[in-house]
């Protein structure tokens, strides 16, 4: 770390910023072989099987949104971090600290549903913490939520990716950029026609109802922070495959466009709560496609792109007019305190 380096917003952004602060100083100082593969979820060997434990904290402001709230998104982001890891959720922690003087109403929707969603999702809270700090020294409510899920031999390999081979098709369960617009729009109290709603969710059932069966789910992440851009730029960082996203196949609704339009957003970095990047072999990704379209929040899902044997190390986008643009992880901060 450089001498009067401060934090900057950007640090916080899921993208660039965040992965050379975890690298250069978290990871340095923490290191160990679980930690070094900085998945999604933490694989724990107990001797007696295997386990998936994950940590979020939640600072999204506002702390209501249209389609969710700070706790339902405290409860799906942190189900889907051990879903997208091949586990299955069982058991969260929640952390609550509290600014004097929130109304206690607006608690209690709050923690209402994250026991809705906790419920949806087949999860229980089992332990908690509660601090308040004085008025003006944090901004309403932050939440945190661990989680841990139970997992099974087959799944072990998804959270490293280490199976993803040329051939293999990239897969996402709809269009992009709904919650961060969501968010967008509530801060700026924006006059648009359609109201844009967060797309967050519990996406546990879809995965596991999904992939069912398959031996070739290679990889999955759920592209929040940082956008579905993001998660396609890690996926080959270093590696000696590409990535090809087809332009043409990817989802953006017509209002979340225009809004990214308006403020200068690129919706391929905007942050999804209830979207999953599944990496398939070809011979399933068809069958795959086909039992997540069974499910509501898969009803949308389409093949966007696939893993190819050249362009070593790049993801790039295919565009509409048959241009290429390369696809970087997300440098700087686009949007703070999102999630
Ligand atoms: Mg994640």
């Amino acid at each position: 770390m450089k001498k009067n380096e401060t934090i900057l917003l950007g640090h916080g952004s899921g993208g660039k910023m965040t992965h050379d602060l975890i690298d250069q100083l978290f990871a340095r100082y923490f290191d160990n072989p679980i930690l070094r593969q900085q998945s999604d979820s933490a694989i724990l060997d107990l001797g007696t099987g295997k386990l998936a434990f994950t940590t979020d904290s939640f600072v999204v402001d506002p702390v209501f949104f249209p389609g969710g709230n700070i706790g339902h998104l405290a409860v799906a982001g942190t189900v889907n971090d051990l879903a997208v890891s091949g586990a299955v959720p069982l058991y969260l922690s929640a952390g609550f600290i509290l600014e004097e003087g929130f109304p206690m109403e607006s608690l209690e929707i709050i923690v209402r549903s994250m026991a809705e969603e906790a419920k949806k999702a087949g999860i229980s809270i089992v332990t908690g913490d509660t601090k308040v700090v004085n008025r003006g020294q944090c901004d309403k409510l932050f939440i945190n939520t661990s989680g841990i899920g139970r997992l099974e031999p087959e799944y072990e390999h998804i959270s490293s990716g280490i199976n993803i081979r040329p051939g293999d098709k990239i897969i996402i369960n709809g269009s992009i950029g709904d919650h961060g617009m969501a968010i967008m729009s509530a801060r700026n109290e924006l006059k648009i026609t359609t109201k844009i709603e967060s797309d967050c969710a519990c996406l546990n059932h879809l995965i596991s109802e999904s992939i069912m069966g398959c031996r070739q789910i290679r990889f999955m992440r759920d592209a929040t922070r940082g956008g579905l851009g993001t998660v396609v730029a890690e996926i080959v960082k270093g590696k000696s495959f590409g990535l090809k996203i087809d332009e043409s196949k990817l989802q953006i609704r017509e209002n979340v466009r225009g809004l990214c339009e308006m403020l200068g957003f690129d919706p391929l970095y905007v942050a999804n709560e209830g979207k999953v990047v599944i990496v398939a072999g070809a011979d399933e990704a068809g069958g795959l496609l086909k039992r997540m379209k069974q499910h509501p929040l898969g009803a949308e899902a389409s093949i966007i792109g696939e893993i190819t044997s050249d362009h070593q190390g790049i993801a790039w986008l295919e565009t509409v007019i048959g241009g290429k643009r390369i696809i970087d992880m997300l440098s700087g901060n686009q949007l703070p305190r999102i999630c």
